[in-house]
């Protein structure tokens, strides 16, 4: 099917609440993630969260974000069409800078679900600026995505913080009930980047604390955990315990895309350098010497299939960390 609306991914993340389960948010910038991804989840009969920052829409619109945007959209609805799960489209980590594009996706419907991060801003700003966005989406079938705390680490140019700040359960409460989110990210110890699960500090604790409050005040709301790439398999069974439902992943794809490409290319390095003591007439394409590049190596087809198959790999590990496999509810 299509990728579907916020109304479906609500029924979908509250399932997962109620059942104890969550699921891995899997960001996407290009077609081989994106394919490893999707025949991870359908081999694991998951429902399936894609994610696409500013920086990912733009590298795939050639540098114009909406263009990317519309495209990888696009791109996703007619791919998931082949797919029996659900497959759903987040916008991560978009900024009040991005006000006008978020206006024209939730216009063009071109996404489930809109992360609009405004948490390095003071609480009454984070506030207002989150509440203008769920007010625009209001009715249209897009689900807001808003961040309290500072996770620490580098995702993406603008998306870093030196320090951490963890999310207050009190201040969570308030900040649910002033903005109407549907989804809150928090900081509990996390970090973006590459980092090492057995170093983190990760506060289950607080991610108790901060769903219970939330339970007490009628505010319940799936959470979400980012920077989660580093994480130990026993540290994300412990979070889905305590109400996170969204473990967002981008970094672990990316290394195993360049681990992947590295070692082919090593391997296969004869194939597309010529040997010691052999012109490197590249301009000529070789056409006067007497090796040639191997096509069967160099054909960049050759290496994205190894890519995709590794992201399935990667990715059906992760599902069944969150415990999301055999859970969709499309089948
Ligand atoms: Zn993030």
């Amino acid at each position: 099917m299509p990728f579907l609306s916020g109304n479906e991914l609500e029924k979908v993340c509250k399932k997962a609440k109620r059942e104890g389960y969550g699921f891995i948010a899997s960001n996407i910038a290009e077609p081989n993630v994106l394919i490893g991804v999707l025949e991870a989840s359908k081999n694991k009969k998951s429902d399936l969260i894609l994610q696409l920052s500013t920086g990912a829409a733009k590298f795939a619109g050639g540098e114009d974000l909406i263009t990317g945007l519309r495209v990888v959209t696009k791109y996703i609805q007619i791919l998931a069409k082949k797919y029996d799960i659900g497959v759903f489209l987040n916008l991560d980590h978009w900024k009040k800078k991005d006000m006008d594009f978020i206006k024209m996706a939730i216009e063009e419907k071109l996404a489930s679900s809109i992360m609009i991060d405004a948490s390095k801003e003071s609480f009454d700003e984070n506030v207002r600026i989150t509440h203008e966005v769920v007010k625009m989406a209001e009715g249209k079938g897009i689900l807001i995505e808003g961040e309290l705390g500072k996770i620490k680490g580098v995702e993406e140019k603008g998306t870093a913080s030196a320090e951490a700040f963890y999310t207050n359960p009190d201040e969570a409460v308030e900040f649910v009930e002033k903005t109407g989110l549907d989804l809150l990210a928090v900081s509990i110890g996390t970090q973006h980047g590459v980092s090492k699960g057995k170093n983190i500090k990760l506060r289950t604790d607080l991610a108790q604390k901060i769903n219970n409050a939330l339970i007490d005040a009628g505010k319940e709301v799936p959470l979400v955990l980012h920077g989660s790439s580093g994480l130990t398999e026993k540290q994300v069974k412990e979070i889905i315990k305590y109400g996170i439902c969204k473990v967002n992943k981008d970094t672990r794809y990316q290394y195993e895309y360049a681990r992947t490409s590295l070692d082919y290319y090593f391997e296969h390095k004869d194939s597309i350098l010529p040997p010691k003591g052999e012109p490197d007439n590249r301009d000529g394409f070789f056409s006067d010497s007497k090796w040639s590049p191997v096509k069967a190596d160099f054909d960049p087809r050759v290496v994205s299939k190894l890519i995709r198959k590794q992201v399935e790999k990667t990715a059906e590990k992760l599902i069944d960390q969150v415990g999301s496999a055999g859970k969709s509810l499309y089948l």
